[in-house]
């Protein structure tokens, strides 16, 4: 036995072995040939491999809350096409390194989007990383040293897909502006980004104090992209006006029964 699992590690074969005891079980009690044996015995440590790669990706990808498009009310936001985001939904704006831009006001879903579109890509195999700008920002502002930048910037050029959240709630310093320049450019033609603002890009030259970099970016942003305005109302409010009481009796003017 000793013997066995040492076998086992040598050909990194850890799944196999967790998972042999109830498979030799079920291959007696079912009599399975030597070939459904040996057949389920490699799925099971492929299986088990692909897991655990999906555990370290979805870990990488710094994802901050579980959405899907199932729990997507596409009704509430008539502007939004289904059909577009279903289209989304396979993937092949990674493969081709296609740009996503959802544009709107705060609540539109804009970030439950992106999330559910960055775990489809993970689940998929792509490699993803969620941030928002803040963040970004902060993580490159704070670089003391040109190596340290480059290789936080490599951070973010890396993953297939970049989620980039919440661009445009406060106007970008110069050398912000720029990171988001040079990330842009550097992963034009390379790697998708989904990238979320409520700023309109007719805004960009004042949110990044710079008209041409403003010009410069967009133009490699948007060359393969599909922009998807939301402009409707925001969820949070109906959630919000949905939590609150329904108007009672006292509030409009009259006594709720047995209040005197
Ligand atoms: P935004 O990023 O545009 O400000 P969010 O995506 O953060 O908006 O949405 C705010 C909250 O409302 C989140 O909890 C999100 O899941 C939810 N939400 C927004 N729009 C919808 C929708 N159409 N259907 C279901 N939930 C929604
Ligand atoms: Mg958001």
């Amino acid at each position: 036995m000793t013997k066995r699992s040492s076998a086992y590690r040598q050909l990194q074969l850890k799944y196999l072995e967790a998972a042999l005891p109830p498979l030799l079980e079920s291959a007696r009690a079912a009599d399975w040939t030597y070939e459904t044996f040996l057949a389920r015995a490699l799925t099971a440590e492929l299986d088990g491999r692909e897991q655990a790669a999906l555990v370290r990706r979805l870990k990488a990808a710094r994802i901050p809350a579980h959405k899907s498009l199932d729990g997507f009310d596409f009704p509430f936001q008539p502007t939004l096409s289904e059909r577009r985001l279903r289209e989304l939904a396979d993937l092949s704006f990674v493969r081709t390194c296609t740009n996503v831009v959802f544009l709107g006001p705060s609540g539109t879903g804009k970030t439950h989007l992106s999330l559910a579109l960055a775990e489809l890509a993970l689940q998929a195999g792509h490699s993803v990383l969620f941030t928002t700008f803040a963040d970004l920002a902060l993580a490159l502002d704070s670089a003391s040293h040109p190596g340290l930048l480059r290789s936080r910037l490599r951070r973010y050029i890396t993953p297939s897909l970049l989620v980039i959240d919440e661009v445009g709630y406060t106007r970008l310093t110069p050398e912000q502006a720029k990171y988001l320049f040079d990330l842009v450019a550097a992963r034009y033609e390379h790697g998708s980004i989904i990238l979320t603002s409520n700023t309109s890009f007719a805004q960009w030259g004042t949110l990044l104090g710079d008209e041409v970099l403003a010009m410069a970016l967009l133009d490699r942003l948007l060359h393969h992209a599909e922009v998807l305005a939301i402009n409707g109302p925001s969820y949070r409010m109906r959630e919000r006006q949905m939590s609150l009481p329904p108007l009672s009796p006292s509030s409009t003017g009259s006594p709720p029964p047995g209040v005197a």
